[in-house]
């Protein structure tokens, strides 16, 4: 009846457990129904990932540090918010991006989308490959489209189409900062379903990808959105801050963690880790998929959440004078193929890339370190990372200098990998759910997407499914 209230517990209070709530809130307001929500959080701070730091005047980021433009959902939310003057984009003086071959810094050719070449003359002209990997590459556009079939990885797919050079000297590095995985081991339809398309609709990868840019570039005429990525002002954390704010009716249980559900008439108990019990309607499970699995599995079978492999890695921040650091950026960073060997996986120029980051008179670097196949790096002791990453930044830039200081984050199990397989493996679990624990809905990072604007409208799926499911 119209004066239930229906009781939402959600699991896990990082971007997808808060656009979750938000969504849900404006749902229940649309429908005029009353909701009571309640966000169980096992830090004792919402954000999940997203972590800001304020220091000395420096805006540092420990976990994510931006996002994509042209992925509509976050902007929206932003504004839904009233965060709209807060955004900010990349330095346009700072377009540039490096990749590292023989320990040498290449400018990354111009047209290079996600790696892909779609300007073939200065592609041809980018030392980054021998002439033999350029023609391999551009092989792509004359070869015939493998018959539609499943899935395939990541890795095997750009073998196929543009040869192991482009794929180990520049789409691995490049892609790596999104998933820090094995090109190998990771979906193509779960990961990067436009290259797929593109072959199928363009017979060649490097033609799809033309024809998107294209596209892309249309669209965005007329916009002052030239960028690539934005973040705000003051950070991520001014996200989280808000959304805070705008679910001041949403109760919280923060610095406690869910440790059971369980089936109560026709809902559900959710027990706490402090012995409290919380009765739900309906929940939103948005923990990592390890987490959510153990939840789960007492209660229905999901093996496809605990086979989701994640990935550690840690970023180290390092500050600098302006004046003794010995380098002028051009430029936004560059990236690390794993063949260097090196522990940095890429290095981001932070007070060149954001202007806002850092006092003019500073140098802002933010260094990646760890993926799937080096997950000792990770554990290094604070002194020996901190070590191993300037004998890195002093064998690639030349930099000798001294830091002002030097902030370390580590994630341990943050990158969730998708497997082979990876979208039919969630349709069938969630189908699954629905038949035996109906108004259970798991979402997040591990499912359709990492950013934070797939994340973000996953929350508004999450929003939309539980209120449809009711009706
Ligand atoms: P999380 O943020 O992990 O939130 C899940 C929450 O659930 C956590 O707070 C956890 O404490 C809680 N939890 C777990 N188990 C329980 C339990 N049993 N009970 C209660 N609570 C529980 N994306 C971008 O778009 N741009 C970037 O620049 C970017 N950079 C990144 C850099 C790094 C180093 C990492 C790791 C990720 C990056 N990402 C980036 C990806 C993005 O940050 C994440 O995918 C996203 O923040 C995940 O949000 P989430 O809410 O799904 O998960």
């Amino acid at each position: 009846s119209a004066e239930a209230i229906d009781r939402i517990v959600i699991i896990g209070g990082g971007i997808s457990g808060l656009s979750s709530a938000f969504y849900l809130q404006r749902e229940a307001e649309r429908q005029g129904r009353k909701l009571h929500l309640t966000i169980v959080e096992e830090a004792p701070v919402l954000g999940g990932k997203i972590n800001t730091l304020q220091r000395d005047g420096f805006v540092i980021e420990k976990g994510p540090d931006s996002f994509l433009a042209r992925k509509h959902a976050i902007i929206d939310l932003a504004k839904e918010l009233g965060l709209e003057n807060e955004l900010t984009a990349t330095n346009p003086a700072a377009k540039k991006t490096y990749i590292l071959h023989k320990r040498k810094l290449h400018a990354m050719p111009p047209g290079l989308v996600l790696g892909i070449p779609t300007e073939i003359g200065p592609f041809m002209k980018t030392s980054l490959l021998s002439l033999g990997g350029k023609l391999r590459a551009v092989m792509d556009l004359f070869m015939p489209a493998k018959p539609a079939s499943g899935d395939e990885s990541l890795g095997g797919f750009l073998e196929r189409r543009v040869g192991t050079q482009v794929m180990r000297r520049i789409a691995e590095p490049l892609l790596a900062g999104i998933y820090a995985g094995d090109l190998k081991k990771l979906s193509l339809k779960a990961t990067f379903p436009q290259f797929g398309d593109s072959e199928r609709k363009h017979g060649s990868l490097i033609k799809g990808m033309m024809h998107n840019r294209k596209a892309t570039i249309a669209a965005a005429k007329g916009k002052a959105q030239g960028t690539t990525f934005l973040t705000f002002k003051g950070g991520l954390s001014t996200l989280v801050r808000a959304l805070d704010g705008a679910l001041s009716g949403v109760e919280r249980r923060l610095g406690v963690k869910a440790t059971e559900l369980a089936k109560s008439g026709s809902g559900y108990t959710v027990t706490l880790a402090d012995g409290e019990t919380l009765e739900a309607d309906r929940i939103v499970v948005t923990a990592p998929a390890f987490a959510a699995a153990k939840l789960l599995e007492p209660l229905v079978e999901c093996m496809e959440l605990s086979d989701i492999r994640y990935v550690s890695v840690a970023n180290v921040v390092m500050a600098f004078d302006k004046k003794t650091f010995g380098l002028d950026f051009d430029g936004s960073g560059f990236v690390v193929p794993r063949s260097e060997g090196l522990h940095i996986t890429a290095c981001t120029w932070t007070s060149s890339k954001w202007l806002h980051t850092s006092p003019d008179d500073k140098v802002l670097l933010r260094c990646y370190v760890g993926h799937s196949e080096d997950q000792e790096s990770v554990k290094l002791p604070d002194d020996q990372l901190v070590a191993a990453v300037r004998q890195d930044i002093r064998e690639t830039m030349g930099i000798t200098a001294e830091p002002i200081f030097a902030e370390i984050t580590r994630l341990n199990h943050s990158m969730p990998q998708y497997p082979v397989g990876h979208v039919e493996k969630m349709q069938s679990l969630r189908s699954r759910l629905k038949m035996e624990l109906p108004g259970v809905w798991v979402t997040g990072a591990a499912f359709d997407g990492v950013g934070l604007p797939d994340c973000i409208r996953q929350g508004k799926e999450a929003a939309a499914e539980l209120y449809s499911a009711s009706n």
